[in-house]
């Protein structure tokens, strides 16, 4: 029996890997931790049985705790829950399956501990990856990428037996609004950019997805995952989602991972890697698939892609910069206090803001998430 721990168990990434758990039944959860949501998370501990839950949320941690009393199960609340789950010797696996920065203490903590890490927060690696990275290499420890573009990559890597990656070819939906300019995107409503065309996430991502920003994250998570340089990662707007994404090598070769937009197959492959399971669900036919179609992003319209590779290219503390401000620029759109335009807006300002500092420590990463904070408040609000 494989044992893992999940951090982010309620949400989109954490209910399909539990999803997994249900079909496979031979690795055990031994530990679960969410943000707020008791309701579900003692659903899950009645039926997983994890030794650790956590909420981050204290009142929240406080309610679940009454209410699995009858269960041997600790409950614990905020980052030391978390900490205490991402170290806990009984597990292999960290699923991190948060949203944003606040997956970096945990991850590093299970690097430590000598944990494989099975990496849905790419916001860890974008503000973290030269902290995170050589501590793993060190530690002997996997990063085994969820993200389906990453897995895709990961699995057109798998015996190439250290030929070099010439080119990434990183695949993007397109979000909502593929084929619009800048004037129609005024005026655009929650409610429009929660409606991805192809995949079913958290809300979060979902943004991220409408504003191309997920895609410029990813191309920073590609960069340290695959140790290549910024200007061998090309995106390539593919709207059907069928193509996850592609490795191009020195001859000239592409290797693609295909298949159906389903998130537990990269789950999986990350939870049995190298090992390969049967999965449930519709599966590609090439009979029923009219065209696969590709195109270069528009980096004027989705100026958030664009800024992006800026971050990423300027390094140290930028991508921090960039994360945080998106973070909380997401959540300001999310409760309708700013317009979708202004997300790459604040994105800029708080780049152009950032005091630069080339390797910062967590210390720093986290004092240029706030000085973000601090200057969206200002000019924004809460
Ligand atoms: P969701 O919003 O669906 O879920 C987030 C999870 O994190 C929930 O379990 C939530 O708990 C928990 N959480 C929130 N705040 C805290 C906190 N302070 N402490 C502990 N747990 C917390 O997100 P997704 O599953 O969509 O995304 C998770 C990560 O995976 C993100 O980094 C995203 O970019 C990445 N990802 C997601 C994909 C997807 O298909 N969804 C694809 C590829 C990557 P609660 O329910 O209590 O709020």
């Amino acid at each position: 029996m494989k044992k893992i721990a999940i951090l982010g168990s309620t949400g989109s990434i954490g209910t399909q890997t539990l999803e997994i758990l249900r079909e496979q039944k031979d690795i055990e959860a031994v530990a679960l931790a969410a943000g707020a949501n008791a309701e579900l998370l003692e659903k899950q501990v009645r039926e997983f049985k994890p030794k650790i839950a956590a909420l981050w949320d204290e009142a929240a941690a406080s309610s679940l705790r009454a209410s699995v009393r009858d269960l041997p199960v600790k409950v614990l609340s905020g980052m030391e829950g978390l900490l205490e789950i991402a170290s806990m010797p009984e597990s292999e696996i960290l699923v991190t399956a948060i949203v944003g920065m606040l997956g970096i203490r945990p991850t590093i903590a299970a690097i430590e501990a000598g944990k494989a890490i099975a990496l849905a927060n790419k916001e860890t690696l974008v503000t973290a990856g030269h902290i995170i990275m050589p501590l793993a290499k060190q530690k002997n420890v996997p990063i085994l990428p969820v993200d389906s573009e990453h897995s895709a990559i990961f699995q057109s890597i798998n015996g190439e037996q250290g030929n070099a990656i010439h080119k990434i070819l990183l695949t993007a939906s397109g979000g909502p609004f593929r084929g619009k300019k800048k004037a129609g995107l005024e005026g655009i409503q929650v409610e429009d950019a929660l409606k991805h065309p192809n995949w079913s996430m958290g809300k979060k991502i979902t943004i991220d997805s409408a504003t191309m920003v997920n895609k410029g994250l990813e191309v920073m998570e590609a960069k340290w995952l695959f140790g290549v340089e910024l200007g061998q990662i090309q995106v390539v707007v593919h709207p059907q989602s069928v193509v996850h994404s592609m490795v191009e090598y020195e001859d000239g070769a592409v290797i693609a991972q295909l298949g159906t937009p389903d998130m537990r197959l990269p789950i999986q492959y990350a939870l049995y890697y190298p090992a390969r399971r049967k999965l449930s669900g519709e599966k590609l036919d090439f009979y029923r698939l009219s065209s696969l179609t590709f195109e270069e992003p528009d980096l004027d319209t989705f100026s958030g892609l664009r800024l992006a590779f800026e971050a990423m290219g300027r390094g140290g503390n930028v991508p921090t910069a960039y994360n945080a401000a998106n973070e909380k620029a997401v959540s300001l759109f999310l409760g309708r206090k700013i317009s979708f335009l202004e997300i790459p807006e604040i994105i800029s300002a708080c780049m152009e803001s950032c005091k630069f500092i080339g390797q910062p420590n967590v210390t720093e990463i986290l004092e240029t998430e706030a000085a973000a904070y601090e200057l969206i408040k200002g000019r924004w609000g809460n």
